[in-house]
């Protein structure tokens, strides 16, 4: 089948889906406060004949836009939230806040991942509605990926289940499959209570929320060496009961967050977390108490997806730069922690692929990196020490997403470089070859549907025995100002 029409669709859409994604970096909204950043995709999709829903799984910024009807159903699920603490003005090769230093910015690069698969959406509806076929495409306007984990609660909901195949993508330095399992995690708010009194006149009197807060986190420090090794606990403390020292603290809250490799894990860890904070409170005589904030899966990824992908990837002609982009390229690479030849090596030992490990090996000379990464279906399992809520979505239907480079070499991800160049020449190009992708993938799918099934069996089969844990009923979607007290 001729998929051409759709990769035009796009290249039509490319100044409508550049405005769009540069009018979401300008906002720079971060987690459940995405107003307008998902008012401004769910306008584009209702333009381009979706039916939306607004609000959608009782989260205020999140959305479907719905087009087609039965089998397939497709998810394209895109993010469009910030980060706080990175605003960084566009285009300058130094950190230069733009909105002073604890604003917003986009260091994660989710103005152009929902975006492109917003484009893709666009462009699979208009090849449904041209070739009259069956089949649905959905996008899920995901809110608070940073921080909220909004798909584990759109999931918690009841989203993503009735989909066949949900893809997406990430920016980031290299065009490469995003084969790596994640951590799941759970953000868990403890807060002590305790008794003031004057510290220096009557500290019998006192009892420190305060010290027990201290006393937790040496307690966890020590839990450390007796947890698995891929094990990781970190902590905020949001609440110090105060700033006057002569005070004894009669309540001081601290945020933690416990990932291991299974949700599983997750809970048998943070249970032995807990009962540190009961000792902490044992030994000050304080009070404690604690609430889940929110939790996320694993990823599961799916080698038919990954497979339909790359095969995707090697038919969208890479963007090509130009002089002028290596120049601007280099000069953001020569402000990063570490070099491109470094960067790549550690990219090369984290690749899946035994190919791509090999070919990372030969291009660590390499100033540019827009080449792909080969992929091949015996890839090892292997695991990246961070977390995304597209896990939840991966319990719920087979997944698969992707990498696409669109910031210079060397540019760590959550960094004001990241933001710097959310509005540049190559993030923009990287936007539209990964909405290519993501569009000729869900239109292979559509009009082959014994990919989807061998999807949804494959899936099946990794499911066998394992079981989801969604977040806890008394977790809501909650923003993180609401934390700190
Ligand atoms: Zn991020
Ligand atoms: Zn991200």
């Amino acid at each position: 089948m001729d998929f051409s029409a759709v990769l035009r669709k796009l290249d039509a859409e490319a100044p409508a889906l550049d405005a769009l994604s540069d009018g979401i970096w300008e906002k720079a909204e971060i987690s459940y406060t995405e107003k307008e950043s998902s008012r401004l995709l769910a306008g584009y999709l209702r333009g381009q004949g979706f039916e939306t829903v607004s609000g959608a799984y009782g989260i205020p910024t999140a959305f479907t836009a719905r087009f087609g009807s039965g089998s397939p159903r497709i998810g394209l699920l895109g993010e469009f939230d910030a980060l706080s603490g990175l605003s960084q003005k566009a285009e300058v090769f130094e950190k230069c806040p733009a909105g002073g230093a604890a604003a917003n910015g986009h260091g994660c690069g989710h103005n152009l991942l929902g975006t492109a698969a917003a484009g893709a959406a666009a462009a699979v509806k208009e090849f449904l509605a041209r070739e009259g076929c069956s089949g649905t495409v959905v996008f899920y306007g995901c809110p608070a990926e940073e921080n909220g984990s909004g798909k584990a609660f759109m999931a918690r909901a009841g989203a993503f289940k009735d989909l066949d195949c949900a893809l997406t993508w990430h920016p980031g330095v290299l065009n490469r499959i995003f084969s790596e399992s994640t951590l799941a995690n759970v953000l868990v708010q403890f807060c002590f209570h305790g008794i003031s009194s004057h510290a220096g006149g009557a500290p019998e009197l006192g009892r420190s929320a305060l010290d027990a807060v201290e006393l937790m986190n040496v307690g966890a420090n020590y839990l450390r060496e007796h947890m698995i090794d891929d094990a990781r606990i970190h902590y905020a403390v949001t609440n110090t009961g105060g700033t006057s020292p002569n005070v004894v603290q009669a309540s001081a809250d601290v945020v933690y967050m416990i990932r291991c490799p299974e949700s599983s894990q997750v809970r048998e860890l943070s249970g032995r977390v807990v009962k540190i904070a009961e000792g902490a409170a044992l030994m000050t005589e304080t009070t404690v108490e604690h609430r889940i904030i929110k939790s996320c899966a694993n990823f599961i990824s799916s080698r038919v997806l990954e497979g339909l992908l790359y095969d995707s990837f090697r038919e969208v002609p890479l963007p090509e730069y130009s002089r002028e982009d290596r120049e601007y390229l280099e000069k953001f690479s020569a402000t990063c922690p570490k070099s491109p030849e470094e960067a790549l090596r550690t990219a090369a030992g984290r690749e899946a692929s035994r190919e791509g490990r090999a070919f990372l090996k030969q291009r660590l000379k390499d100033r540019f990196w827009n080449f792909i990464v080969p992929w091949d279906r015996d890839r090892d399992d292997t695991l990246i020490r961070g977390s995304t809520d597209v896990g939840d979505a991966s319990w719920m239907c087979p997944v698969a997403q992707f990498y696409a480079a669109a910031w210079a070499p060397g540019t760590p991800g959550h960094s004001w470089q990241a933001t710097a160049q959310g509005k540049g020449k190559v993030a923009r190009a990287a936007m539209l070859w990964s909405a290519k992708v993501l569009a000729l993938s869900a239109c292979k799918l559509l009009t082959r549907p014994e990919l989807a099934a061998a999807a949804r069996e494959e899936f099946a089969e990794t499911m066998k025995g394992r079981t989801y844990f969604p977040v806890p009923p008394e977790a809501r979607p909650a923003a993180l100002a609401e934390l700190q007290a």
